[in-house]
């Protein structure tokens, strides 16, 4: 079997016309794996606020367009590294002297070729000789800069990124930390974060989180040049919260307006959040012995206690009127919330109010109103939260909440069709990682 394996491809070149035979040279003259040490050296240095994301794929062959012969062009990528100049980066993507002079000549005036960043990648499509047909270069915003050759010279334009849209799928397990899973996983941080807000009324990310907690999400990537550009929404999420199947699916209704819903289209939203706490690398990460976040015997605390860092963000519960903000005997820095109807929250212990914070104020859901600290009667720092109904203290574990509005019965087919394919994705991921994670 093999022997006659080896015949034919022994015999082949020999079938083969000079057109072809010219290709397998081109081919093998060419450096293929170019783009190897581009993506092994180059870190992306930008210093913005956006987290780097580390990109590991497949080694791409350069894109051959197979036209004429003499016409054959190939595109390359290379990242720029720090210290480049144009004419090393232009050499690198295979281009020729004679159009590495030209090139730089020609666009001598052209702000944007002057201003390479570090990590950015640039598109070069050349011909076999090193002739320099087309420059792409993508820094991140939402135009590339275009150096096209134009009967002998080069000329430089903006045009709008050809963004693309990749559907991601990850699934994960909680072993030590959410953070620690999603990073296992192979999720932005982005992505990560909007996961626990998604689900911030159902789950007290804080307190509730177990180990072999599972989680599988569907999101988007948008893609200019090849490069990740923006992070991506959460389409469809499902969390397995010690045992307890949570799924939450985009959808945006005709009207405009969209949202996360349940698989019958009730609203995600809740009135109140599980936690008025940031949950955030940092403060998921935070424990110590005296304040771990547990409610205490009720009779006699009667809120509950969230360790976390010095300056980890307090936020609303939900929308409402600020009654009080300022010191209060034991309770140190407090603001105290008044929601519609009979309800309130407490905030004590607070370092810092949110910025102009004042009684009388309107705060909605989710917006800072102070940083825990350790002020007033308490030896470390932590959140002290207090939900109160007709002036009483609660748990507010044991009181269901009003959700915010359900998708509108006249859009439920239109849900429906957009939801099936989206939970028929999760129900996949469920299968193939319960059974790959068991
Ligand atoms: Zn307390």
């Amino acid at each position: 079997m093999s022997g006659n394996d080896t015949g034919i491809l022994a015999h082949k070149p020999l079938t083969l016309t000079k057109k072809r035979l010219r290709w397998l040279v081109l081919l093998s003259s060419f450096p293929l794996f170019g783009m190897m040490a581009a993506f092994g050296i180059a870190p992306d240095t930008s210093t913005g606020a956006h987290p780097i994301e580390n990109v590991i794929r497949s080694l791409e062959l350069p894109e051959i367009q197979p036209f004429e012969d003499y016409d054959m062009t190939f595109w390359r990528q290379e990242r720029i590294q720090a210290g480049d100049t144009i004419a090393s980066l232009l050499s690198r993507l295979g281009v020729n002297n004679q159009d590495v002079v030209g090139f730089l000549q020609d666009t001598r005036g052209s702000r944007g070729v002057n201003q390479l960043i570090a990590g950015k990648v640039v598109h070069a499509q050349t011909t076999a000789a090193g002739e320099l047909r087309l420059l792409r270069y993508f820094s991140g915003g939402s135009e590339q800069l275009v150096m096209e050759k134009v009967e002998g010279a080069f000329r430089v334009s903006e045009q709008p990124v050809r963004f693309e849209t990749h559907i991601q799928m990850k699934s994960g397990v909680i072993d030590s930390s959410l953070f620690a899973a999603t990073d296992g996983a192979g999720v932005p941080e982005g992505v990560a974060t909007q996961m626990v807000d998604i689900l911030s009324s159902d789950i007290d990310f804080h307190r509730d989180l177990r180990k072999g907690d599972r989680f599988t999400v569907v999101y988007d990537s948008l893609y200019g040049n090849g490069e990740p550009a923006r992070p991506g929404r959460v389409l469809a999420m499902e969390f397995i919260n010690q045992g307890t199947p949570h799924r939450a699916i985009y959808f945006q209704s005709e009207d405009g307006t969209g949202g996360y819903y349940a698989p019958d289209g009730k609203n995600m939203r809740k009135a109140f959040l599980r936690t008025p706490l940031e949950f955030s690398r940092i403060s998921s990460g935070f424990s110590s012995g005296r304040f771990h976040p547990i409610l205490k015997t009720w009779r006699a605390h009667k809120g509950i206690d969230y360790a976390a860092p010095t300056g980890t963000r307090v936020k609303a519960a939900a929308n409402g009127t600020v009654s009080f903000a300022g010191w209060k005997g034991g309770y140190g820095n407090v603001v105290i919330l008044q929601h519609h109807g009979q309800h309130s929250t407490v905030y004590g212990h607070l370092s810092a109010f949110a910025k102009g914070l004042r009684a009388g104020q309107r705060v909605s859901q989710g917006e800072v109103v102070g940083y825990v600290g350790a002020t007033g009667m308490a030896t470390g720092p932590h959140l002290h939260y207090e939900f109160l109904v007709n002036g009483v203290q609660r748990d507010p574990t044991r009181i269901a909440m009003p959700s915010a509005e359900s998708v509108a019965a006249k859009h439920m087919p239109a849900f429906y069709t957009h939801t099936k394919p989206l939970m028929a994705r999760l129900d996949m991921l469920r299968e193939t990682s319960l059974a790959f994670l068991d």
